[in-house]
Formats: C-alpha cells, sequence, structure tokens
C-alpha cells in the first residue's frame, strides 16, 4: 500500500540526503569538503523516523526524517508526518531554558518533515548503558534538572497565561502521538487487543490477572485521563531512558516528538519507571564476573537523587522566578504570607511526586503487557529468567497504582523495590503478595 504524502515530501536516502544538505550555508561548512567526501549511515533504531548521521571532512550531522507510518509496524499503521514539526517547534521553545540539555538544531524543512541537528558524540543512549552494566552518574540529576526547568518555565508559575495558551494552540494539534500514548499506555495493557504481547507463557497468568483487576484498572484509567486534561506545562511525552545520549561528562535529551501540554508526571515518571525497568532487569543481564548487585544498588541511588533534585530545583526555580499568572507573587507580600506560600509550593510539588509514581507504574507496565517493549528485558534470552524480572517490575507497578498511600517519600519507593523480586520459574508462586 503507497501512502500518500504532501507535495514535495520524499524518504531521504544516501543520494538525496547530500544533495539536500548542500543547499543549507552552515550545515555544509559544518560537514567541509564536498558532497562527494560525506558518508551517510542510517542509524535509526527507533520505532517511528529514518535517523541519519552524515560525516564530513570537517565534522558530523544528525538528520531525523519522518516516515508516514510507524516503522516498527510497517505502512499498514500511518502516522502523519507532521510530529516532525512539533519536535522541532518543542525544541525551540524550550532552548532557552534548558541550555545544553538538547540539541543544537541547524535545520528544519517543512516540506520535507526532517530536522539536521548536532551529531552527538561520544554519546550512547542511556538505556543501553545501563543494560550494559556501565554508570553515568550524570545522566540522572542531569534529566532532574532538566525536566525542572522545562516544565517550570512552561508553566503558568513562570509566565502569563496567554503565553501558556498560545503554547497550547500549537501543540494541540499534535494529536496522533497522544492517541498512541492514550490507547498502548493507558489502556491496551489491561484489555484484549491484538496488538499486546508478553512473555508466554511465563507471563500468561499475571496477564490475565491484571486484565480482571478492577482497582488497578480504575487506577490506570484515572492517570490517562490526568494525562489528556491535566495541561500544567510543555512536556517531551516520551522521556524515557532511551530518549537520553550520555557521555561521562554530558547529558541531552532528544526524541521530543510525543510533545503536548500535559502533566509534568508524566515525564517523570517516563524516566524513573525506566529506572525501575532497568532495576527488574539487572539480574538477566547477570554474568559470572559481575552479579550486578552493585549496578542494582546504583540505579536506586539514581532513583532518589532523580527526585530530589528534580524537587530541589523545581523549588529553587519557583522561589525566584514567580512571575506567572499562577500562584502570584504579589498575592503573598506580607512576611506573614510566606509559610502558606510556601505550604502551597509544597504541596504541588507532593502532587507531582505521586503522579510520577502513578505515570510511572503505568509507563513499566505497558512496556511488558502491551505494544512496545524494551531492549533492557528483551535482550534477557533465558525466558524463564526474563518471565521473572519482568513479573516483579509488574508486582511493583502495580502496587504503586493500587497502593499509593504507601509511598510517601522517594525511600518508601526504594525500600519497596526488591520486595517484589521473584524466582526464575518458581512454578506456583502467588501473583498477588
Ligand atoms: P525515533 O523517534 O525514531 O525513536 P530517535 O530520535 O530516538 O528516533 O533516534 C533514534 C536513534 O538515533 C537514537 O537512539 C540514537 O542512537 C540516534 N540519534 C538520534 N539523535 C541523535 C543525534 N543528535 N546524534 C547522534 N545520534 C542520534
Ligand atoms: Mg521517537
Amino acid at each position: 500500500m503507497a501512502l500518500s504524502t504532501p507535495a514535495g515530501y520524499r524518504a531521504l536516502d544516501g543520494k538525496s540526503l547530500p544533495q539536500y544538505l548542500l543547499d543549507l550555508d552552515d550545515v555544509r561548512r559544518l560537514l567541509g569538503g564536498k558532497p562527494e567526501q560525506w558518508t551517510v549511515r542510517e542509524v535509526g533504531d527507533g520505532n517511528l523516523n529514518l535517523v541519519f548521521i552524515v560525516e564530513g571532512p570537517a565534522g558530523g550531522v544528525c538528520v531525523k526524517q519522518a516516515l508516514p507510518y510507524v516503522r516498527a509496524a510497517g505502512e499498514s499503521w500511518p502516522m502523519p508526518l507532521e510530529r516532525a514539526f512539533f519536535e522541532s517547534s518543542y525544541y525551540t521553545a524550550v532552548a532557552p531554558y534548558v541550555g545544553g540539555l538538547i540539541p543544537t538544531i541547524y535545520n528544519y524543512s517543512p516540506t520535507l518533515y526532517c530536522t539536521v541537528m548536532e551529531r552527538l558524540t561520544p554519546h550512547v543512549i542511556q538505556r543501553r548503558e545501563m543494560i550494559a552494566g556501565r554508570r553515568h552518574p550524570k545522566a540522572s540529576p542531569d534529566v532532574a534538572e532538566y525536566i525542572a526547568r522545562a516544565s517550570f518555565f512552561t508553566s503558568d508559575l513562570a509566565g502569563a497565561f496567554e503565553r501558556k495558551m498560545d503554547m497550547t494552540a500549537i501543540f494541540a494539534k499534535n494529536q496522533p502521538p497522544v492517541r498512541i500514548t492514550i490507547e498502548l499506555i493507558f489502556a491496551d495493557p489491561y484489555r484484549t487487543n491484538p496488538r499486546n504481547r508478553w512473555t508466554s507463557p511465563q507471563l500468561d497468568e499475571v496477564c490475565a490477572d491484571f486484565h480482571r483487576d478492577g482497582p488497578l484498572k480504575a487506577a490506570a484509567a484515572r492517570f490517562g485521563d490526568k494525562f489528556l486534561s491535566e495541561a500544567q506545562a510543555l512536556i517531551h511525552g516520551d522521556l524515557h531512558t532511551g530518549s537520553v545520549m550520555v557521555t561521562p561528562t554530558d547529558t541531552r535529551v532528544i526524541d521530543p516528538e510525543f510533545v503536548m501540554m500535559g502533566p509534568v508526571g508524566f515525564d517523570l515518571g517516563a524516566y524513573m519507571g525506566n529506572l525501575l525497568l532497568s532495576w527488574y532487569s539487572q539480574p538477566g543481564h547477570a554474568t559470572a564476573a559481575d552479579d550486578r548487585k552493585a549496578m542494582q544498588a546504583w540505579i536506586l541511588e539514581q532513583v532518589t537523587i532523580f527526585w530530589e533534585t528534580f524537587r530541589d530545583r523545581f523549588l529553587a526555580l519557583w522561589r525566584s522566578n514567580a512571575n506567572g499568572d499562577a500562584y502570584p507573587a504579589s498575592m503573598f507580600p506580607a512576611p506573614s504570607d510566606v509559610p502558606f506560600l510556601e505550604g502551597a509550593r509544597r504541596a504541588y510539588v507532593d502532587s507531582l511526586f505521586a503522579d510520577m509514581l502513578g505515570f510511572g507504574a503505568c509507563k513499566m507496565i505497558r512496556r511488558i503487557l502491551g505494544f512496545a517493549h524494551n531492549i533492557d528485558f528483551e535482550w534477557i534470552k533465558d525466558q524463564d529468567r526474563r518471565g521473572a524480572a519482568e513479573t516483579g517490575a509488574l508486582l511493583m507497578a502495580r502496587t504503586l497504582l493500587t497502593h499509593p498511600e504507601q509511598f510517601h517519600s522517594i525511600s518508601d519507593v526504594v525500600a519497596a523495590v526488591p520486595y517484589f523480586v521473584r524466582k526464575p520459574g518458581a512454578a506456583g508462586a502467588p501473583i498477588r503478595l
């Protein structure tokens, strides 16, 4: 089936890409030499797009182009190209606030639906590093700082509501990714759908149990509703460890094509939930030389650092940049007002914490019972070990959703994580603890 595309659009390849880059003065200078000397490699490992690395004698660039369908599913699942526009618009919107935590953008082509950006090197995807057992201590605090800055400065706490509504008007049209999120994250893992898959037969029982679990389904649906209705700030929309590129000294957030005005806890939960998935997957990557226990301890430290850095930075930004229409500073001029305003700020951040846990749990479940899975688990060859790791993660996530009252602080979360570990092949072990 050939999908119809707008005039001028064509999927780029090794031949047409240099021709296109040749016309961009800055990019041509950056690459250096002649187009014949430029090498083009397609490196996209994602679900949706073409991603090229182009190298010339003087330097390199990365080019990301939208395809008119979901790459992981094929042409039978069409996906409008416009998400590329929203991705580049997101970068432009947050760039003033997040400094060097995103790639530099050189060009966006509205006909090719493609973005030319800084080639990140020697950066690697954080998820892959965690699977390999490698630690990047800057990553989690940097992502926390990133979310604090990107979300605070695009919220009503920092600016006039007109500015936020104007942003809403633009990004509200990025609807196909929202459709994917609402179905694949908040609904499909809890109902029968041909797109779902799970490690079978190891997870058959727990999957059926999740589909029957009324309190769990009500909690997940509540977070789906929050996702659709709480336009707190401009959010990335897909901020898992596969959207973070790292070196020992530098961190960059990439792939914001799921951008929308939404709940801040959704970005927080995406990252935290994926740290937890990595924790549960670690035994599946153990070797004789490394049982991964130290790696697991390190991951739980990152969970705490991530939340505490976010909380402290968000509160600090609010105290010093309260120029918005929400909680206007002029309402609280007297010293006697201060404790009440500070209490309100604490309550706001507490609600983000609760949202992080709920959204994080939904993100964990969808990666195990839904359509899109994580290489953290997929790369575990032994299906019994994989099933055990995934079941532990599922039980933790279910508890986060159905017993939020048990998690008052991040230390409550960290303390609960090891409790749900299951042994591979533990036949008959109860799904409900
Ligand atoms: P998708 O949306 O299709 O998942 P991503 O934006 O996640 O695409 O990019 C896919 C892969 O391409 C990333 O996992 C990463 O390996 C590589 N990549 C993306 N952007 C860059 C960049 N700016 N520099 C170097 N590599 C990149
Ligand atoms: Mg993507």
